[in-house]
């Protein structure tokens, strides 16, 4: 049986977590605290607890060869430096090429601090849900890795 994997948000690491879980032959399911993919690329005038965000003019600082994953380059018509917008339609292409939503349970907070071991090998993903995860936690941005 695959060995399954928490990975903790859907966000720029969330989302190739997921996708490099896939190509080992493992089974994710992605924890989002909000509502949608994306991460701080996901610009919203009102500031999300637990969400780091972009501000609204903000462009990529790197281009988009380097901020690119490595198995899904940028359409050749987008420019070389992104606004934000276009950031996010990337990643969205990316987990559509890839089908990646259905991995993901979104406006559920992984309680990484508070985490209890259920069993040696389970974790308690949230208070209202339960969940028994046989194998390791992948974090993403500032998370600690649980073991
Ligand atoms: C202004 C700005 C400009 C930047 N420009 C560039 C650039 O040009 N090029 C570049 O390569 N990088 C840039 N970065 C760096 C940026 O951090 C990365 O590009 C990337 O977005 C980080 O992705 P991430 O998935 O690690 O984190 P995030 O995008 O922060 O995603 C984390 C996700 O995890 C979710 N989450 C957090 N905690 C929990 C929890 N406990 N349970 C469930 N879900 C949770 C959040 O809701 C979020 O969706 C920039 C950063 C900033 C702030």
């Amino acid at each position: 049986m695959a060995k399954r994997v928490a990975v903790i948000g859907s966000g720029v690491s969330g989302l190739t977590s997921i996708k490099c879980c896939l190509d080992e032959g493992l089974q994710p399911t992605c924890f989002e605290r909000s509502n949608d993919i994306g991460g701080l690329w996901r610009f919203k005038e009102k500031v999300e607890e637990g969400r780091a965000s972009i501000y609204q003019s903000v462009f990529t600082n790197s281009s988009k060869e380097m901020s690119c994953f490595s198995d899904f380059p940028m359409p050749e018509h987008f420019p070389n430096f992104l606004h934000n917008t276009r950031f996010l339609e990337y990643l969205k292409l990316y987990a559509k090429r890839f089908d990646l939503l259905k991995y993901i349970r979104f406006k559920i907070i992984f309680l990484v601090d508070q985490l209890q071991l259920v069993r040696e090998t389970c974790f308690r993903a949230s208070i209202e849900e339960e969940l028994c995860i046989n194998s390791k936690a992948c974090v993403s941005h500032q998370q600690k890795l649980v073991q």
